[in-house]
């Protein structure tokens, strides 16, 4: 990959701030970066996310090479994360057949599973067609409250309502308490701001 970098001289103020424009490309995650040199910086580099650009913390010391580096290294790291963080359908499906064998021996059917934008609930399963969402906004949280999440749906493919056969289903998952307590942490937070 060729790179095009633009610097500034060094200056005499505690921080200098640099702008690397990486060539741009399509398939994968280039926001704009700007390097910001600082004194106090000594042996460490910290990289964020502040309104689309990424922001790379180096010691004034540093030589540009290094900085190029580690300016490559925080973008990829950081397209890694996202990738991580992206509604996935294949992996939760996956997930679905995976607690479907933990927990259910496997018995369970059904005919669809993705994310979809649903802003009143967390996920939904239509009992007569067999298909089951989950919110979009769920898919950062972490694995055990997705799959909680995935269980209580699935759980809903054999009882419709909430009665004391469908949380004999739904408990089956050991840290469904925990998980409930989390996204009602989340729901109350959501109700307050
Ligand atoms: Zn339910």
């Amino acid at each position: 990959m060729s790179r095009r970098a633009a610097y500034n001289r060094p200056s005499a103020s505690q921080q200098t701030t640099e702008h690397n424009v990486l060539e741009t490309n399509h398939n994968s995650f280039s926001p704009p970066i700007r390097i910001v040199a600082s004194r106090r910086r000594r042996r460490t580099v910290a990289a964020r996310l502040r309104s689309g650009v990424l922001e790379l913390l180096v010691p004034e010391w540093m030589p540009r090479a290094e900085r190029e580096r580690w300016a490559e290294e925080m973008r990829q790291r950081l397209e890694r994360r996202m990738e991580r963080a992206r509604p996935s359908d294949d992996k939760l499906a996956a997930r679905a057949r995976a607690l479907n064998d933990r927990h259910f021996g496997g018995r369970l059917r059904w005919t669809s599973i993705a994310f979809a934008e649903i802003s009143h609930l967390w996920g939904s399963c239509t009992f007569t067609t067999g298909a089951i969402r989950i919110a979009s906004r769920a898919a950062p949280l972490p694995d055990w409250v997705v799959d909680y999440l995935v269980v209580h749906e699935l759980a809903h493919l054999e009882h419709s309502d909430h009665g004391p056969a469908f949380h004999e289903l739904e408990n089956r998952y050991p840290l469904t308490e925990r998980a409930r307590g989390y996204l009602m942490a989340i729901d109350h937070g959501a109700a307050k701001a």
